[in-house]
């Protein structure tokens, strides 16, 4: 029977760069409709006080009574958290502005990097899921620490403007820095190129450096700017669902199908 046959291990994928406004949560929302659109069953975990993310979705305050600031401070199981949404195969465990206070009530406590990849654990086993997508705040504090901490791998948007590969550097920095402590799995599953311009050639020069500097790393799938992606979460509907068509959405497929082909190759050569 299709229930007995064995489940594929569940891949975390944090979205992650210390900048704001480069399209952490824009890339975590579509690439999460994208993946779910192809088939994979998705969870996005919003980890940004701001909430963008489930704001993005269209999940409504009253449906964020259990959120992942619950979660992190032991008091919800994870699984407890989650909402479904209108789109089949994604799911999204909300955040409330309260996660922002997670670093000072976690204190000191043993363990405190470690709190995601411990609500996480329940569900690696499961096979409700074969994406997480953790989308970041704009810094590298403890939320992100704890999303480095429970990834496989992190994909990193990256706008194309004029300081982009010195904020990377600082990135790689801190991806090692996990490697070395907290989790010495952690791989890099892409750079993504966004809100690419082609009538700026600034664009175009930023994306040859990064390309020259980070080789094969880089998706070749480039978001371009649109301002469908941009309107599209005031409806709180990932671009997919408000324009299907649009230059965005297509791109957003097209990331998704490379994120899926990357880890179809990364499990062949593991076998
Ligand atoms: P971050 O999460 O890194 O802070 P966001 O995903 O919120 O960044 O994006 C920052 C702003 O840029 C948002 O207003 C978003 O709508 C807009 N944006 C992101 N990607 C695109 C794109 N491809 N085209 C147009 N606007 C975009
Ligand atoms: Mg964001």
């Amino acid at each position: 029977a299709a229930d007995q046959k064995p489940h594929r291990a569940l891949r975390v994928l944090v979205v992650a760069n210390q900048k704001g406004g480069v399209g952490k949560t824009t890339t975590a929302i579509n690439l999460g409709t994208a993946l779910a659109a192809v088939g994979e069953r998705v969870l996005l975990i919003d980890s940004d006080p701001q909430g963008n993310a489930s704001t993005g979705l269209g999940v409504p305050h009253s449906k964020r009574k259990i959120t992942l600031y619950d979660v992190l401070m032991g008091d919800a199981a994870l699984t407890d958290a989650i909402v479904h949404t209108d789109l089949p195969g994604m799911d999204i465990v909300p955040a409330h502005a309260d996660l922002s206070g997670v670093e000072l009530e976690l204190g000191q406590q043993a363990r405190r990097s470690f709190k995601l990849r411990d609500a996480i654990d329940p569900i690696r086993q499961s096979g409700s899921y074969t994406y997480v997508l953790i989308d970041c705040p704009p810094s590298l504090n403890l939320l992100t620490v704890n999303a480095m901490a429970a990834a496989d791998a992190v994909l990193v948007p990256l706008q194309c403007e004029f300081f982009a590969l010195e904020g990377l550097s600082q990135l790689v920095r801190t991806i090692e820095l996990v490697r070395g402590s907290l989790n010495p799995n952690l791989e890099i599953q892409g750079v993504v190129l966004t809100m690419y311009d082609r009538r700026n050639s600034l664009s175009e020069q930023v994306a040859k450096d990064v390309r020259a500097h980070f080789g094969g790393t880089v998706y070749a799938t480039v978001i371009p700017r649109n301002v469908r992606v941009s309107e599209a979460p005031s409806f709180g509907k990932p671009v997919l669902v408000y324009d299907l068509k649009c230059a965005g959405s297509q791109a957003y497929l097209k990331l998704a199908r490379e994120v899926v082909v990357r880890e179809r190759d990364r499990r062949a050569k593991a076998a």
